[in-house]
Parts: structure tokens; sequence; C-alpha cells
């Protein structure tokens, strides 16, 4: 034949607990793309976490790092459960897999969408005028800062204790170089271009030096190369503030590690469904997508778990590694069609509505996929 079709190589990594069940839904509603849009999306599963411990004693298997690699985009499910918790420091932990995995793709960025799906606004403690609207993508810088800093704690002879008497002290250092800011710069505005085009870009720029560098480099990034997106400044201790006061003003919001750290989780919070979430990890290649919750040991193999957050991080596959926007926005549409039709799994079922109908994992991946 003379059609060309375009196939995409997808390294699965379902993990453990409900990773299993909830990767097979995300791979129902890729095949319905693919289906859709003439593109063929190749699935292999490899091992990682818990269960690559158990084949093999290695929570990052190099077959699983080498497929990884060789693949257009690595889709991820969940690790770890107390069947791998220890006592013993050196027996390998399934979530080291995932850190490693993380540091060998060079995968600098985090991007963590916050949405609010209409039908489940009544789980948010914020009033509905308030969080009706929100729609925001923080965006983390994952390898810098405080996190990667020098570190130490000593013994003082002279004066850290309390009237001059020897004491402890200990350090952190907080500290970034240009490249790492130019790079997660160039992603949020990236970003901002497939979204509503605001960066708000977060720093304490009135006490830290860093910050004072970071606020240069991302107003230098903007003039010289994304001019066409609107750029604002917003200390750390406004944004957690204005997060809670307007949330629906933000559009992309990019700060560096630890201020990310904190204020995705507060921002997720707004939404009242943490199992909805869904996260990407960006670096210069390979890039990988997972859902913001674990991997639910108490409901694992009983086929109750929520497919939706894996679905929506297919949604951020399709958006950020394979400019598929239209197929994103079918995926998305199709989990807010689901909802408002009053479909629910176990753990986002809350009576709000009459039309309630309580689902099983695979069901409510069918009613996504059929809707595409
Ligand atoms: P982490 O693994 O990041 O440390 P955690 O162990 O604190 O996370 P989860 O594994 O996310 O937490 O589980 C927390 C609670 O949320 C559990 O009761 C779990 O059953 C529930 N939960 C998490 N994800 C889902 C899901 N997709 N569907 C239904 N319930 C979920
Ligand atoms: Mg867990």
């Amino acid at each position: 034949s003379c059609n060309v079709k375009k196939t995409y190589k997808i390294c699965c990594l379902p993990g453990d607990g409900i990773g299993p069940e909830i990767i097979a839904e995300g791979k129902k509603v890729l095949a319905a793309v693919g289906k859709k849009y003439g593109v063929g999306f190749e699935c292999a599963d490899e091992l990682i976490g818990g269960a690559a411990i158990d084949a093999c004693g290695n929570p990052l298997p190099d077959g699983t790092l080498e497929a990884a690699r060789a693949s257009d985009a690595v889709l991820l499910a969940s690790v770890g459960g107390p069947k791998w918790d220890t006592t013993d420091p050196n027996a390998p932990r399934p979530e080291q897999g995932l850190l490693k995995i993380r540091k060998e793709l060079g995968l600098y960025t985090n991007l963590r969408p916050v949405q609010i799906f209409a039908a489940l606004a009544g789980a948010s403690t914020l009033k509905p005028e308030v969080i009706d609207g929100v729609d925001m993508m923080i965006v983390r810088e994952l390898t810098g800062g405080l996190y990667f800093g020098r570190r130490e704690r000593f013994y003082d002879e002279d004066g850290a204790g309390a009237d001059g008497k020897p004491g402890q002290r200990a350090y952190d250092t907080l500290e970034y170089r240009e490249y790492e800011i130019e790079r997660i710069a160039r992603q949020a505005f990236d970003a901002a271009r497939k979204r509503r085009s605001k960066v708000s870009s977060v720093d304490k720029a009135n006490v830290l030096e860093t910050s004072r560098m970071w606020r240069e480099i991302v107003h230098r990034i903007h003039d010289a190369e994304y001019p066409d997106v609107e750029l604002e400044d917003v200390l750390v201790d406004n944004a957690a503030m204005q997060l809670i006061n307007r949330p629906a003003t933000f559009d992309v919001v990019v700060t560096e590690n630890m201020f990310g750290d904190i204020l995705s989780d507060e921002a997720a919070q707004i939404t009242g469904s943490l199992g909805m979430l869904a996260s990407a990890s960006l670096g210069d290649g390979v890039a990988l997508y997972e859902p913001s919750h674990g991997s639910a040991p108490d409901i694992a193999g009983q086929g109750i778990a929520n497919p939706l957050a894996q679905i929506l991080s297919v949604e951020m596959m399709l958006r950020y590694s394979f400019d598929m926007a239209d197929a994103a926005d079918d995926i998305r549409r199709a989990v807010t069609e689901v909802l408002d039709e009053g479909l629910r799994t176990r753990d986002i079922a809350d009576g709000s509505t009459p039309a309630e109908k309580t689902l099983g994992t695979e069901a409510m991946g069918d009613e996504v996929a059929k809707r595409i």
C-alpha cells in the first residue's frame, strides 16, 4: 500500500498493586485513539518496581532501561506495596526503580495538571465559584535546588547552642545553574503555547540570589524566544495564597524544585479528587507519563480501581510526546462525558447525582474508549 502508517513504540511499565489493572485501561483507550486516527501504538510491557525485584532482584532491570530508551514514550502505572517493605537498609526497594529511571532518562521537568471536572466539583473544599474554571499546569524543576545541594550537620564548639555553649549546626545549599533554568523555562513556555499562553514564574526574588538569577533568565528566554506568551512573576508566598483565592487565573506555573514540591501538593488539593490527576516527567528525550496516585495495595486485584488518572496520563502523552492535540482533547472530552453521565468508580462515587452508577475498572475503561 502507498499509505505509510505512523507507528509509535510505547514502553509500558505496569509495576505493582493496581498498576496492571489500570494500565490495561490506558492501553485500551490508546487503541481506540489509534483506530480513529490511523496511528499504530505498539505497547510492550517491561518490569519495574516490586514485580522486577521478584523476577530478577532489581527494581530497574537493564532490559527495562534499554526498552525505555528505545521507545517513543514510557507509560508507567505505579510501584510499591507492603510486600516489599523491609527494615534491611540494603534490600532493594520498588521506589528505587522509579527514581533511577527518571535519572537515567534525564527527566528534569515534572508537569502536573490541576483541573476540575465539573461533575466532581463537590469534592473540593473550596467554594464552587472559586474553583469554577480551574485548569492549570504546575511545571516543577526536578534536578536542582535544595534537594541536590551540599549539606552538612556538625557539632560547633563555638556558640551554636544556647548562651554561647557548643551545639549543633546544619546547612543545605540552594544552587542553580544557568542551563537548568533555561531548559525548564523553555518547557514552561512550550507548555503554555499548547494551553492559554500564560506563564506565572514563582520565585522569592526579594530574598534569594538564586531567585534573582531565575527571574532574570526566565525573562531573557521569554523576550528572545517566546514574546507571544504572557509572563508574570509571583513571589512564592503570594502564589501559595493566590492558589486558594483565585486558582482559575493561573495557566502554567513554573518554579524551582522545592517550591514546586509544595505548591503542586497544595494545588492538587484544590480539586478534591487526587485519584483523577496525571503527571508527566519530561527531559530532552523520551518522556514518562504516570498517574499521581500510588499503587493502592489495599484494593489491588479486586477490579475496582479508578483507571481515569492513568487514562489522563495517556492524554498527556498524546499532547506532549506525539503532538496529537485533537486525540488528547478526545480523551479529555470522553472522560468529562462519562463523569457528567454519573458513571463512577467506587472512590469517586458520592451520591451527589441521582444518575450515579458505580462501575469496575474495566467497565470504566470501556466507557471512555467507546466515546473516543
Ligand atoms: P504513594 O505510593 O505515592 O506513597 P500512598 O501509598 O500514600 O501513595 P496510594 O497508593 O495512592 O497512596 O493510595 C492512597 C489511598 O487512595 C488508598 O486507600 C488507595 O486505595 C486509594 N487510591 C489510590 N489510587 C486509587 C485509584 N486509582 N482508584 C481507587 N482508589 C485509589
Ligand atoms: Mg503507596
